[in-house]
Order: structure tokens, then C-alpha cells, then sequence
């Protein structure tokens, strides 16, 4: 199988989602990046540490990210190259222009991937009834669009690609014009970056309590997140939430305070390196999950955490 991955960069940095991309690339067969921008060697070189081929696509109207450009250079790419099978992320570009692209090559699309299986054909797994429900669904023809979830696929192999220079151009100027970029307001974080998550759920109780897990996460080197309950208190911003609806998370160290491992938590954050969580309730069913559970208190357990932290 042909597969294209869409690499995404804003602000001289590449999303690593596109990384993960192509990490389900190599799972499908031929990984192919292709890299859109208007000095983009710097990540060419990058994707090629997980590519088969890289395509780089410059031009200076290619500067910042545009929809109708976009879809005339990768047309272009894709009626010489034939792919089977194209990736984009699940990010608001991709949510974009994906559609847009599979209109224009008249592929079936699935939006917001988090599994994909090519044993029997293609299969696309994805969330619908509003996370209840986890659906496969079989593409019939290729090619075919997939926008991909950002943690989805995070792990897979190294390689060493061969770049190529496209020499592809818009074919006409864009009638959408770039403005400016603006930017959200400092301090946000994110979490599926963090190797260290300290997870709160409505075991914390009040949003005055959220600073003794905020305390916990700086001594370990980790970020706070929450369970959607908190989110819903306002005890924390959306963008902390792990979950269906929210993010999901795969850090080094999960340590789940006080929340109860309901299955639409559990998605966001099951495939963590190592589950710890704090419960007072034996039956929860967090403990299912976890690598380490400890029945108690979590209002004990954070302070003695705390000094056996500082005293180190
Ligand atoms: C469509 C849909 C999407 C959803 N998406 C998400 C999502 O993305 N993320 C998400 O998290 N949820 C999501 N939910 C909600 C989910 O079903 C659960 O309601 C939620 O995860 C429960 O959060 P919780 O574990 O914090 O709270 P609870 O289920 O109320 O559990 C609180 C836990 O804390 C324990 N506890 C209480 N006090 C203490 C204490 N002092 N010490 C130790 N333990 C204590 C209790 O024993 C209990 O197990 C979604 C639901 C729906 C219907």
C-alpha cells in the first residue's frame, strides 16, 4: 500500500503528530511525508528519520498554511503518485482541508482515526454517539483519506528516506488570503507532551484543592490534568481534560488521583507506561487499569508524597 502523510509545521516547528503519522504509515506499507512550506529542509530532514520517501513542496506563497494551496499542490503530487491511502492529523488545518482533499480526489474520508487495521482490507476505527460507542469501519475504495487523533500512534520505526524535491508549484494564486497568526495565551500546556501526568478527578473535591496536585505535579517534573468532571467544574481548562473528549495521553508515569476509571476516562490514558492510582474505593474501577493501586485517602497520600519527594 501507497501511503502519503501530511506533515504539519506552524512557527519553524513540526507538529509530531506528523511523526505519528507516519508511524501508522509504516504499519500500512510505503511511508511517503510529504512536507508543504516555503523553506521546509529542516523538516524534510526530520521526516526522513521515519519515512521511505520524503516530498518537499516550496514555494514562498507556500509560507504559511492555506487551504486551496494546499489542495493544488498535493493534487498535483497525488495524479503523479497515486496514493492508496492519505493521512492527515486530526487538528483544525486537517479538519480543514482534509474533506476538501477527498472531494477533490473523490475518496472516501474517515475523520478522527484512532485505529486502523489492514489485515482484511482497510479498517478504520474511530469514536461515534459521542465517544459512547467505538466503530470499525471498512473503506471500500481507494484511495482513501484519513484525518488521524494526535497519540494515537505514537510508537513505531526508525528509518532513513530518501528526500525528494517535488517541483510542484501552486498552479494560481489563492483567493483566501493569510492575515496573521494569533497566538493562544501563554501559559497553556499541553499535556500529551508531558512524560509525567498528575491526574485529578473529582476525588479532589473543590477547585482550591487543585493546587496540592499542582504542587505534586512540580516536584515530579509533570503537568496537571483532569477527568471531565473537573473540566466541567472549571477547575481546570478543557484543554487538561484526558478522555474521549478530551486528549489522549500516553506519558511515562500516570498517577490518576481520586478518579473512578469510568471507560471514557480509561481510553485517554490506558496505554500510559505506568498507571498509579490513589482511591479510596477498592472496587473502582481505575484498579483495572493500573499498574499500582493504592486504597486510601488521596488528602493523606498527596502530603506524604510531597515530603518523600522533598526529602529526596
Ligand atoms: C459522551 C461522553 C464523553 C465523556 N468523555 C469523558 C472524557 O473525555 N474524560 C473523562 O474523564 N470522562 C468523560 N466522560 C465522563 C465519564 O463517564 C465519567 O463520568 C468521568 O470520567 C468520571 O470522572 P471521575 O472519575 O473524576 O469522577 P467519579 O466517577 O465521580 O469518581 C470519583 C472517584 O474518586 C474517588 N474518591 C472520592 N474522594 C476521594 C478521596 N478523598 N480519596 C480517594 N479517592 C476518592 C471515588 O471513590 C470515585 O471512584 C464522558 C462521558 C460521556 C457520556
Amino acid at each position: 500500500m501507497k501511503v502519503f502523510a501530511v506533515a504539519e509545521h506552524r512557527f519553524g516547528e513540526l507538529n509530531p503528530l506528523s511523526i505519528e503519522l507516519l508511524n501508522l504509515a509504516n504499519k500500512l506499507g510505503e511511508s511517503n511525508a510529504v512536507v508543504i512550506g516555503k523553506d521546509v529542509a529542516k523538516f524534510a530532514g526530520e521526516l526522513a528519520k521515519y519515512a521511505d520517501k520524503v516530498w518537499k513542496i516550496e514555494d514562498a506563497s507556500l509560507e504559511n498554511y492555506n487551504p486551496e494551496l494546499y489542495i493544488d499542490v498535493l493534487l498535483q503530487l497525488f495524479q503523479k503518485e497515486k496514493p492508496d491511502v492519505v493521512l492527515i492529523g486530526n487538528t483544525a488545518q486537517g479538519a480543514e482541508y482534509a474533506p476538501y482533499l477527498a472531494v477533490k480526489l473523490n475518496a472516501p474520508i474517515v475523520t478522527d482515526v484512532v485505529g486502523v487495521n489492514a489485515t482484511n482490507g482497510l479498517v478504520a476505527s474511530r469514536f461515534v454517539m459521542q465517544g459512547k460507542i467505538m466503530v470499525d469501519l471498512k473503506i471500500k475504495s481507494m484511495p482513501c483519506v484519513l484525518t488521524v487523533r494526535q497519540g494515537a500512534f505514537k510508537e513505531g520505526v526508525q528509518k532513513s528516506g530518501k528526500i525528494i524535491d517535488a517541483g510542484i508549484k501552486p498552479s494560481k494564486p489563492a483567493g483566501r488570503k493569510f492575515i496573521e497568526y494569533i497566538q493562544p495565551e501563554a501559559g497553556e500546556v499541553d499535556i500529551t507532551k508531558s512524560n509525567i501526568i498528575v491526574a485529578v478527578g473529582r476525588g479532589i473535591e473543590d477547585a482550591a484543592n487543585i493546587s496540592l496536585a499542582e504542587e505534586l505535579a512540580k516536584a515530579l517534573g509533570g503537568v496537571v490534568a483532569g477527568s471531565r468532571p473537573v473540566i466541567d467544574n472549571g477547575w481546570l481548562p478543557k484543554d487538561r481534560q484526558v478522555g474521549i473528549s478530551g486528549k489522549v495521553v500516553k506519558p511515562k508515569l500516570y498517577l490518576a488521583l481520586g478518579i473512578s476509571g469510568a471507560f471514557q476516562h480509561v481510553m485517554g490514558m490506558k496505554d500510559s507506561e505506568l498507571i498509579v492510582a490513589v482511591n479510596k474505593d477498592p472496587e473502582a474501577p481505575i484498579f483495572g487499569v493500573a499498574h499500582y493501586g493504592i486504597v486510601a485517602n488521596i488528602f493523606d497520600i498527596i502530603p506524604e508524597l510531597l515530603d518523600k519527594l522533598k526529602g529526596k
